[in-house]
């Protein structure tokens, strides 16, 4: 076994490999960039050498750097997580050449099933079936639409280098294949550096099954089961389960044979996922699924095989690359309950999914599994670390697991409700309401499901009268002094003579709220939102009683009530001032991002809704729409680089 080896990543992957090395007696050495400086990874290796700035390219994406710092701390292996190095075959060759191991498999496996369409042309060859589709050379529009044609729509355009549901767009109608090619391409230019595109069948109810697959350097290859990631949004995975709802044993071992059968066609080494799309609107039959792509390292949610299997993928992946056989026989891997994992991101579900940014200044997670299951919460932050512009805003990975899937689902709502996060928008009360939504409950998933759905799904209620109190309470700071028993000390300006009131203004998504605070004899406030009803709480209202918690932050309250969160800013008069001044007719960038494509110019008259311009973020499209008619005084320009609060569009006053 090695004595240390250097994690080529961040965030919550870097922890999770980390601890593992950690209990393997393998010390661990940190990269990290200017913005990770004080992040949980650094602080939890034995060493950390910082690499660079902020952007991956600068930082995460420099082999040389990494493997230089590899060499300065006499680490003897690399394991590159996912994303960022981790499927780069040159970087591979790098690391070998410089005398160290890459915890993964070898650089012509990598090489083998790195691009989409000539993994598909090997996995043919080796009898593995394969989404029908145009997956040749050819890259000029008329034979790739003449290519659709045949193969009859919808088709499914996907970047060949694609990677995280990047440059893939559906095409329903031969009309949008020209705009859905030139949009998949943009992407994946952006993405990957690479716009070459091949053309699949889209296939009908199709559900997202997924085998994980472990090889070792003695030509021996098993699988660890099947896990289930229908549930998708934007060809993204959000919640995976493992084993797959209604899977059937004739399915189960054609797949897991396929799949063992794709490893060693390559002769795969360490840990890998073969995914393969099945057409399930005719039940789970096993002669309906289809190789999609190989992904040649761990995976974001090898979790819920691990809680299944008993298995740590992690300690798998340093004994096989140390030289060691695989640790267990096929016919010894056991498959025990029922797993899940929920991907938690600082995104807004309601705006299309559109990343967010921000400070975490509350994040609590459950501390105890609901009776009967067991709760894993995989992060990379804590409470007061920024979610940046710079990297997957994933916050954590929320993983439960029970005996069966009806118990190991409701441990999951129950986890994700209890979880608080303030600073930032996030997709939890999203995760919350699909874990409940009976369809996803059935079992009976496709990846359709969450777009069918998503009204539903996002609804955004309103927080109770209750909640706003809370809020108008704690924005006095009335609750910052709970600990103390005499309600005056913690109200600065009031005394015992006064008359002992206090409005508290605030504002709730625009919407300004005025309260008025009375503090009591008995201890307690009575706080009444002018036009509601009044509540009377004590200053420990909140703290967790009655089903509530409050954070305050800089300029902000949030409640949290019934696994939803509220946002509340504390008005500032100036910032106010500020924003009357500006006019509500204007439209600002949400987070930061290029200015890609402007579909209107000054003077035009647009109708809410109408998609105005394209803002690309995390590598990303995303179609930023008129929020309500009018005319256009100014749009932002074609290319233009712009920051979180950027004016976007004006609107004719
Ligand atoms: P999974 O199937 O594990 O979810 P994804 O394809 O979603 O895998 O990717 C996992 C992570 O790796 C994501 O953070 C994604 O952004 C990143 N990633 C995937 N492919 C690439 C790539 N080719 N280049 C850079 N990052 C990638
Ligand atoms: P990525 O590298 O971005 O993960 P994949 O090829 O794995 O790309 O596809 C991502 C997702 O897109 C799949 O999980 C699936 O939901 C959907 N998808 C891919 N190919 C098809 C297809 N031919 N028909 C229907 N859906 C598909
Ligand atoms: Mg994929």
């Amino acid at each position: 076994m090695f004595s240390k080896i250097l994690i080529a990543n961040r965030g919550e992957i870097a922890c999770r490999v980390i601890r593992t090395a950690r209990r393997m007696g393998v010390k661990t050495v940190a990269v990290y960039s200017d913005a990770d400086a004080r992040a949980l990874h650094v602080a939890m290796a034995d060493e950390a050498v910082h690499i660079g700035g902020s952007p991956v390219a600068e930082s995460y994406l420099r082999g040389d750097v990494i493997i230089a710092a590899a060499k300065a701390t006499g680490a003897e292996a690399i394991h590159p997580g996912y994303g960022f190095l981790s499927e780069n075959p040159g970087f591979v060759d790098q690391v070998t050449q410089a005398g160290l191991v890459f915890i993964g498999p070898s650089a012509d496996s990598i090489r083998a099933m790195g691009l989409k369409d000539a993994a598909k042309r090997l996995m043919e060859k080796a009898g593995v079936p394969v989404v029908p589709g145009y997956h040749g050379e050819a890259q000029e529009i008329v034979i790739l639409a003449s290519k659709a044609r045949e193969i009859g729509y919808p088709v499914l355009i996907k970047a060949r280098a694609g990677g995280g549901g990047k440059g893939m767009r559906r095409v329903d109608h031969p009309d949008d294949f020209a705009d859905a090619l030139s949009g998949a391409r943009r992407e994946a230019k952006a993405a990957f550096g690479d716009d070459r595109v091949l053309v699949e069948k889209y296939v009908d109810k199709p559900r997202h099954i997924e085998v994980q697959v472990f090889g070792d350097n003695f030509g021996n290859a098993v699988h660890l089961f099947e896990r289930d990631c229908s549930a998708q949004r934007r060809h993204q995975k959000v919640i995976e389960e493992a084993p797959a709802p209604g899977m059937t044993a004739e399915l189960r071992a054609a797949m897991t044979d396929a799949a063992v059968k794709a490893a060693k066609a390559i002769q795969y080494s360490g840990a890998g996922t073969i995914e393969f799309i099945v057409d399930a609107s005719d039940g789970l039959k096993p002669d309906r699924f289809w190789f999609m792509e190989m992904n040649t390292r761990l995976q974001v949610e090898h979790p819920v095989t691990e809680m299944i299997s008993g298995v740590d993928l992690v300690e798998w992946q340093l004994r096989v690359a140390s030289g060691e056989p695989i640790p267990l026989a096929q016919e010894d891997i056991t498959l025990s309950g029922h797993a899940f994992e929920a991907r938690l991101y600082a995104e807004d579900p309601a705006k299309g999914f559109l990343p967010a940014i921000g400070t975490l200044h509350h994040l609590s997670f459950p501390g105890e599994a609901a009776a009967g299951t067991e709760l894993r919460i995989e992060t990379g932050v804590r409470q007061g670390d920024a979610i940046s512009p710079f990297y997957d805003p994933m916050i954590a990975k929320v993983v439960t697991h029970g005996p069966d899937r009806t118990t190991a689902l409701a441990a999951l709502a129950d986890a994700v409700t209890r979880t608080e996060v303030a600073g930032s928008t996030t997709n939890a009360a999203f995760l919350a309401a699909l874990a409940r939504d009976p369809d996803f409950a059935s079992g009976d998933v496709d990846t359709g499901l969450i777009g069918r759905k998503q009204d539903e799904l996002t609804v955004t209620a309103p927080p109770s009268s209750r909640a706003v109190a809370l809020a108008a309470l704690a924005a006095t700071g009335a609750m910052a002094s709970a600990a103390s028993d005499d309600p005056w000390s913690s109200l600065t300006g009031y005394a015992h003579f006064n008359p002992l009131a206090r409005r508290a203004t605030l504002s709730f998504g625009g919407t300004g709220i005025v309260a008025h605070i009375t503090a009591r004899p008995d201890g307690r406030f009575q706080v009444r939102p002018e036009g509601g009803e009044a509540f009377v709480l004590s200053a420990g209202a909140g703290a967790g009683d009655a089903g509530a918690t409050v954070a305050a932050w800089p300029g902000h309250v949030t409640v949290f009530e019934a696994g939803r969160s509220f946002d509340f800013a504390i008005s500032d008069p100036f910032a106010r001032a500020a924003e009357i001044g500006e006019g509500t007719s204007s439209m600002r960038a949400p987070m930061p991002g290029l200015v890609k494509l402007v579909r209107a110019t000054k003077g035009d008259k647009v109708a809410k809704g109408q998609p105005l311009l394209v803002l690309e973020a995390m590598k990303m499209e995303h179609t930023i729409t008129a929020t309500h008619d009018g005319v256009i005084s100014e749009i932002a320009a074609e290319g233009a680089q712009v920051t979180d609060g950027t004016v976007l569009v004006r609107f004719e006053e």
